[in-house]
């Protein structure tokens, strides 16, 4: 069981490792309830490490990982699921030779009727609704995120993980979604989004934390981050 007050994810001085190399040097993150957390960093910083490790996909060499409350060290990628974590991978994951409709009826394989799923869908993305019938794959990027996002709310998940939402997405698109995204964290859901660099994230995330070398750099409010983020990618390019 999970605790209802506990935040829905914590990383607490996380190492991980691939072969004998540490990626990560003592990781701290908190997604409290309801709140859209942007993971930032430069290339290579560990931001899809920590995404890894906190959905059970890679292991932690040392440190804890709680989700809602409970150790979840050595937990299955799938028991996470049914936790609350539901990932919306970076390239979207959706499946592009079929239709949106497809696409929504196959999220609803953990008990939501397809109806279900398909009307919520089309209220929070009018746009698929304009696009019920057409394959994915011919959708725009960004209405293959909404779809992509759409889907992982099938699930009803406690904590919704987006990787790199603004990948190959013109800014005005990127901030419609962002608008979305906020409005999601509204009702309740937490929301973990990883971003190389998107300045709109910072619009709608508390609080923001910048990786850098597999370490947490900077954490807290974006507004008062300016320095260090620009330290970050500034740094990043020498
Ligand atoms: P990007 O924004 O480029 O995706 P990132 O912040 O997500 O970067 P990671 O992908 O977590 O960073 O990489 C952190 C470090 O771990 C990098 O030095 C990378 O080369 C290394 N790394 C990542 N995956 C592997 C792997 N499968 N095997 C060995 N080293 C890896």
């Amino acid at each position: 069981m999970t605790e209802p007050t506990a935040p829905l994810l914590e990383l607490r001085n996380v190492h991980a490792a691939y072969g004998r190399i540490e990626v990560l040097h003592g990781i701290d993150l908190v997604v409290p309830r309801g709140q859209v957390v942007a993971l930032l960093g430069p290339n290579g910083a560990g931001k899809t490490t920590t995404l890894l490790v906190a959905t059970g996909q890679h292991p932690a060499s040392q440190g804890c990982v709680h989700v809602g409350g409970r150790h979840v060290n050595g937990v299955k990628p799938d028991e996470l699921a049914r936790l609350g974590l539901c990932t919306i991978p970076e390239g979207r994951g959706v499946f592009r030779s079929l239709t949106v409709r497809e696409n929504l009826v196959m999220a609803s394989y953990r008990g939501l009727p397809a109806d279900q799923i398909i009307e919520s869908a089309v209220a929070r993305f009018p746009r698929l609704g304009e696009r019920i019938g057409q394959v994915a794959g011919t959708l725009s990027g960004g209405e293959q995120q909404m779809l992509a996002m759409a889907r992982g709310l099938a699930t009803d998940p406690g904590l919704l993980i987006i990787d790199e939402l603004s990948m190959g997405l013109a800014p005005l698109i990127v901030a419609e979604l962002y608008e979305i995204v906020a409005g999601i964290a509204t009702e309740g859901v937490s929301i973990l989004v990883v971003e190389q660099f998107a300045r709109t994230v910072l619009g709608v995330a508390d609080p923001a934390v910048i990786m850098q070398h597999g370490h947490v750099v900077a954490a807290g409010p974006p507004a008062d981050l300016e320095a260090e983020l620009s330290a970050a990618y500034l740094g990043a390019s020498t």
